[in-house]
């Protein structure tokens, strides 16, 4: 200082010295400057007024005092080592320190320092002057914070990530505040109470790893404070932070909050190695600085969300089925996905993009949901444009292929803020396979309406050709085993001359070549493809002429499916193609096969139908025939029973079908057992089998035979009781003949013999007696013979009848009189006419034949005697002879039979009366030629009547 140095220079001058010192005074009183003088240690020896003014200190007061008493501690060092400078009698400058003031505030002061020299040129004293820079401090502070605050916030524009930012934030605060260290910790993003380290200078891993868990706060903690620690000594942290923050070299830490809004995200941290008392603008700072980083974090951490689920959003794009496709207001492409170029018949996205708009539509047809041409306007995008947002289903026809897409459009119309639109976005769901498979469905499902429309197989197989030609093939045949033989039952060709042609070209060919698909379809059981049909010509023909054939039908390509039902293989269809027509793709072949499988279950119907339709016819003739026919399925369940099989059991089929057999036939199983059951139907006679079968307690002789098949056994019969009945009547017949024949036979031979003897000398009345034995025995034999014949002529129709008008009462009279001749003593023979009778229409022989037999009858069947009579009587126009007698009676149940030919009681109820079991069938005959009735009425006890009753004659 160089005025210091001429003032002291001009105070060893001599005389102006007091004048000098007044104005020294005068001066010092006036300059805002603190001026010191201090001995060569630095104890005050002066001060000047404006200690007062500046500091609030009295200037007397200080003296003795030591300068450094009143500067910042943080400076100490540098005003010892400016002092020592000036002791050695250097002077210096612009030394910036903080004084204390008197209330304990900080003023920052520029200082000067000289030395003064005594006379002998050593230095006495240390001159200071001090001025105030406090404002101008402040300013540059100020201007420091700005700056801070300016790059932290520029760093918080540029930083891309949050790790940049709080590297950038620390680096920042760190010379802002003049820290050594500094670190931001926050809360886990996804919340927990631990702050973690997420940037930090100077700070080692020992370190962070074991202070990480401790904060000041807890995450709930509202509005929190900074903490400020001047030295860990008197901070009372629990020792083992305290020692962790030693042993790091640290003194003195700030924690200073992050916070955003209410919430606590993590907190900043500044640390000295020496102690220090963190100032107030500091703090300030660094919460300002803070208070940044908290928003920022939080928009850095919502930008990398953002960036993230831009991504993710942008992978969702590429990887989604549905194409979308951004226009922009003016109906350029500025967006298309993966899915969007695939759709429109792009290889890639960047082709798509890069392809002129006007060019891409002309790749296509557009078409409407009916197949009516689209116009480029009314697709969604360009409707989303003009602000309407649509949906619809729009084709696509790609014209180089011909090929037909649908897809499901969405388009949305986006708006700026001022509601201008700025683009469309379209969503583009390709429904093609849905779209096919509906078709199919739909296809198939008419198909199969068509197909169950009808039961005549020949109509099934023209609906099978309706459906399938044109709309799936160019022609379709159908091959069907008939016999044994693969027969060609139906074609049909979209053009309807090579119709014609296939079917000629089948019957002589027929699909026999073990080549030929039709042949692998059957023999495999699986549907056969073939995708180029010339190409297999050759192998499937008979011969080249065959081959050339199959060239001239042309057909391209073709599918087999095998007509399967109910595990055989019945035959199979063809499918082919024939130009234009695109040849079989694979989901044609699925369709076919499809298609085929209910083609197969409507041709086995139909052909079920015919043999069932065949079997009705049968089962209906079933109704008529003599024969007794029932089907008993394998549950033995009654399945059919026919009206013969109803009378002979006596059961009638409502009662029938549906109940177990063993239920409707008795004994079933004994009869079931007996009749051996053929496994299948014969041509030739089955072996059948009598047997009695108990019907409501009668005995009645079935011939049965029965014959298996698969859903059950079939029985058929004959019912032989009557015609066993006469069988067994005709032998008995023949031993009672023989028997009847031989007693006057042995009576006549015997008397004739007598008659015939030299050595007996008979009398008179003998000879008479034994004549009258002979004519009345051959008389018998007469009889007996007589009946025979009636029989016989009765059997064969050559009984000739001559109904005329007869007197009943004569014919009475007469037939009495021939009986009375030779009846018994004890029978007694009584008429019982009327005066008056009307004429009664009759053939006089027959009918006196009828009374003769009835009459002989009553008189044989009365072997105890007792009275005969023959009633006479008129009723309406009828005439009745009722014959009586008293003896042996009938049997009620044998009424019906007694008029049965040959039929005779048991011999034990007739008391062995013979007979030939003829008469009554003779009389009743007779009776029912002359139109009259015969019956009989007994109590079985006690003799019987019989009446005949004939029409009067008119
Ligand atoms: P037959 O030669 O045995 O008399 P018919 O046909 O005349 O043959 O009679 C059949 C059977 O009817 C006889 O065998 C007898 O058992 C029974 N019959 C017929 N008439 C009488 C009667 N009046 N009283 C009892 N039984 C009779």
């Amino acid at each position: 200082m160089g005025e210091t140095d001429s003032f002291v220079a001009q105070g060893t001058a001599g005389d102006d010295f007091v004048y000098l010192a007044a104005f020294q005074q005068l001066v010092l009183e006036r300059v805002h400057d603190l001026v010191t003088v201090m001995d060569p240690v630095g104890t005050i020896v002066y001060a000047s007024p404006s200690w007062n003014t500046l500091l609030g200190l009295d200037p007397d007061a200080i003296v003795g005092t030591h300068f450094l008493d009143f500067v910042h501690p943080a400076e100490h060092e540098t005003v010892a080592a400016a002092l020592g400078e000036v002791r050695t009698g250097r002077s210096i400058e612009a030394v910036t320190t903080r004084l204390r003031t008197n209330d304990g505030r900080w003023i920052s002061v520029e200082n000067t320092g000289a030395p003064l020299h005594d006379a002998q040129g050593e230095v006495a004293y240390l001159l200071g002057t001090a001025r105030d820079v406090t404002e101008r401090e402040e300013l540059s502070e100020r201007v420091g914070e700005i700056d801070a605050l300016y790059r932290v916030a520029e760093t918080m524009a540029r930083a891309t990530s949050l790790g940049e930012l709080f590297d950038e934030a620390i680096e920042t605060l760190m010379q802002a505040t003049g820290a050594d260290r500094g670190a931001v910790l926050l809360y886990d993003d996804g919340g927990g109470d631990v702050m973690r380290f997420q940037a930090w200078r100077g700070l080692s891993e020992a370190y962070r790893m074991s202070t990480e868990g401790h904060s000041p706060w807890t995450p709930d903690t509202v509005e929190p404070e900074p903490v400020l620690v001047s030295d860990v000594a008197e901070a009372g942290f629990d020792g083992e932070l305290e020692a962790a923050v030693r042993s790091e070299g640290i003194v003195a830490l700030a924690f200073v909050p992050l916070v955003h809004g209410d919430r606590l995200l993590g907190k900043f941290m500044l640390y000295r190695d020496e102690r220090h008392e963190w100032d107030a603008r500091t703090i300030r700072l660094c919460r300002t600085i803070a208070s940044h980083l908290a928003s920022a974090t939080l928009r850095t951490r919502g930008r990398t969300e953002l960036q993230k689920s831009r991504e993710q959003l942008e992978t969702i794009m590429q990887t989604v089925d549905e194409g979308i496709v951004v226009q922009s207001s003016d109906g350029r492409l500025v967006y298309a996905n993966e899915a969007a170029a695939r759709v429109i018949g792009f290889e890639s996205t960047a082709e798509l993009l890069a392809s002129n708009r006007e060019e891409t539509l002309a790749r296509f047809d557009m078409l409407g949901e009916d197949g009516s041409p689209l116009l480029a306007e009314e697709l969604p995008g360009r409707r989303a444009l003009r602000g309407r947002p649509t949906e619809r289903l729009v084709r696509y026809r790609v014209r180089a292929t011909g090929d037909e897409r649908w897809s499901i459009v969405r388009a949305n119309p986006v708006r700026d803020a001022e509601g201008q639109i700025v683009m469309a976005v379209s969503v583009i769901h390709d429904v093609t396979a849905a779209r096919a498979a509906e078709e199919r469905v739909r296809f198939l499902a008419q198909g199969s309406e068509l197909l169950n429309e009808t039961l005549i197989y020949e109509n099934t197989i023209g609906a099978l050709a309706d459906i399938a030609v044109p709309v799936f093939a160019g022609h379709v045949t159908v091959d069907l085993y008939e016999d044994g033989n693969l027969r060609c039952v139906g074609a049909r060709h979209v053009d309807p001359r090579k119709t014609e042609l296939m079917l000629r070209l089948r019957e002589q060919y027929p699909p026999t070549v073990e080549a030929h698909p039709v042949q692998r379809a059957i023999r495999t059981g699986e549907p056969q493809f073939i995708p180029d049909v010339q190409a297999e010509a050759r192998k499937m023909a008979h011969n080249d002429e065959h081959a050339r054939a199959i060239r001239e039908l042309g057909n391209t390509s073709g599918i087999v499916v095998p007509l399967i039902a109910r595990g055989r293989t019945f035959g199979a269809i063809t499918f082919g193609t024939v130009p234009p027509q695109p040849p079989f793709a694979e989901s044609d072949f699925h369709l076919a096969v499809e298609l085929g499988r209910r083609a197969s279950v409507a041709l086995d119907n139909a052909l079920l139908y015919g043999e069932v339709e065949a079997r009705a016819h049968a089962v209906e003739a079933l109704e008529f025939v003599d024969d007794g026919v029932f089907l008993v399925d394998a549950d033995g369940i009654v399945r059919l029973w026919n009206p013969a099989a109803a009378k002979a059991f006596r059961v009638k089929a409502v009662k029938a079908l549906g109940r177990r057999v063993d239920e409707v036939i008795k004994d079933w199983e004994r009869v079931s057992e007996r009749v051996t059951s053929a496994p299948e139907p014969t041509a030739g006679a089955h072996p059948a089998e009598t047997v009695p079968v108990d019907v409501q307690g009668e005995e009645r002789w079935l011939s049965m035979s029965a014959v298996q098949f698969a859903g059950g056994t079939v029985y058929a019969f004959r019912d032989l009781t009557d015609e066993r009945a006469v069988e067994q009547l005709k032998s008995d017949f023949v031993s009672t003949i023989s028997h009847e024949l031989r007693t006057p036979l042995a009576a006549i031979y015997g008397a004739a013999l007598t008659l015939q003897r030299n050595d007996v000398r008979l009398e008179e009345s003998q000879r008479s007696g034994l004549l009258d034995v002979i004519s009345s025995e051959a008389d018998r034999l007469a009889r007996i013979v007589n009946d025979i014949l009636w029989a016989s002529r009765l059997d064969s129709g050559q009984m000739g009848i001559a109904i005329v008008s007869c007197n009943a009462i004569e014919l009475v009279d007469k037939v009495i009189g021939a009986l009375r001749a030779h009846s018994p003593v004890d029978v007694e023979l009584a008429v019982d006419s009327p005066d008056e009778l009307p004429p009664v229409a009759a053939d006089p022989d027959k009918l006196r034949q009828v009374l003769t037999n009835l009459l002989d009858n009553a008189v044989k069947y009365s072997p105890d005697g007792g009275r005969v009579r023959i009633a006479l009587r008129h009723s309406g126009n009828r005439i009745r002879f009722r014959i009586e007698d008293e003896g042996l009676g009938i049997p009620q149940a044998e009424q019906a039979r007694i008029f049965e030919k040959f039929f005779r009681l048991d011999p034990n109820l007739t008391r062995g009366v013979g007979g030939t079991g003829l008469g009554l069938y003779i009389c009743r005959e007779l009776v029912y030629r002359m139109h009259g009735r015969i019956w009989v009425a007994s109590d079985g006890r006690r003799g019987s009547t019989f009446t005949v009753e004939l029409p009067v004659a008119s």
